[in-house]
């Protein structure tokens, strides 16, 4: 969809933006916390003024559409409902049986891009839009998009030095993204953060019209509701799972308003998606329960039925 909407004719010479935005780790059943919930559900939506979600739901063409990680179960594609294949399907538009990553630790293969990378590369209508990776997960940079940070060092016409990225701390990602991002002939950047509030920070200057760090695309994970589900159990019987889950969608409420603020958003198209990677059950997640695999999208454009799972629902073995 996200390629589909970059490669599409502007509407009246529009712009167009991309805010992509993950909450790792969030159960289907969480977003009843912020929802306009009839009384006989239940679920507390009293509080929900601040919510990234609600307020996208505002937008008349909005919508929140129910999905499934973790592959078609009992099926070639199945793979783990673990933070890295989740958000390679996102982000590449195909399971990890394709892309590489079918379990937490493995490298995405370069044969499958990013719509980080395409976009910045530009190939949605030729044209180059400048793109930000963000996570606090160094694994995602020293373990699964490798590939694409490789691919970025090798696009340059003075590329840096090789650094072994795999297995590399925090210091050497850093200063390796950095000398990239200062060399390379494509326009997508990748931002390791140390937590959900330096992610923010970062989203926020990303986000900011004519700022230093701006970004036409931006797609960024926040980690609330996972953290605190591996602590002390994911779903809404647990406190600070629903308390984890508030504060990233407080963030994305104070992110979109900083994109409705821009002084061009009138003049600017903007495709705004929220999703999550996977659910959990207990403290853990990984496996094919309903807890587990139960996923959501929720964005400001209706998503055509034409990007609907097709011959299976997701949770029926065997179909
Ligand atoms: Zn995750």
């Amino acid at each position: 969809m996200v390629r589909d909407f970059l490669s599409a004719p502007s509407a009246d010479g529009k712009a167009k933006k991309v805010a992509f935005i993950g909450y790792d780790g969030c159960r289907a059943d969480a977003l009843i916390n912020v929802l306009d919930t009839p009384d006989e559900i239940g679920g507390d939506n009293s509080t929900s003024l601040f919510s990234g979600i609600a307020e996208v739901l505002k937008g008349e063409d909005a919508g929140i559409y129910y999905a499934y990680a973790g592959g078609e179960k009992g099926k070639d594609n199945e793979q783990h409902t673990s933070t890295a294949p989740g958000w390679a399907a996102l982000t590449t538009g195909v399971w990890g049986a394709e892309n590489g990553i079918t379990d937490n630790g493995m490298p995405k293969k370069i044969e499958h891009k990013t719509f980080m990378l395409e976009a910045a590369e530009g190939a949605f209508g030729g044209v180059e839009y400048s793109t930000t990776f963000a996570a606090s997960w160094l694994a995602r940079f020293n373990e699964n998009y490798m590939d694409e940070i490789e691919y970025l060092r090798e696009h340059s016409a003075s590329p840096v030095a090789k650094t072994e990225l795999a297995g590399a701390d925090a210091e050497t990602v850093t200063q390796y993204l950095d000398a990239i991002a200062g060399s390379t002939d494509i326009s997508m950047r990748h931002k390791y953060v140390k937590n959900d509030a330096e992610l923010h920070e970062y989203l926020l200057a990303c986000v900011q019209e004519g700022g230093e760090l701006e970004r036409d695309i931006i797609f960024g994970i926040y980690e609330g509701t996972d953290h605190n589900g591996h602590g002390t159990g994911f779903g809404n019987d647990n406190y600070k799972y629903i308390k984890g889950f508030r504060d990233e969608d407080a963030m994305a409420f104070e992110l979109l308003q900083a994109i409705y603020s821009r002084p061009s958003y009138e003049q600017e198209d903007w495709l705004i998606i929220i999703t999550t990677d996977h659910g959990g059950r207990q403290t853990w997640h990984g496996n094919q329960t309903y807890e587990e695999r139960s996923t959501w999208v929720v964005c400001n454009k209706g998503i055509d039925a034409k990007y609907f799972g097709s011959g299976y629902d997701g949770y029926t073995e065997n179909v």
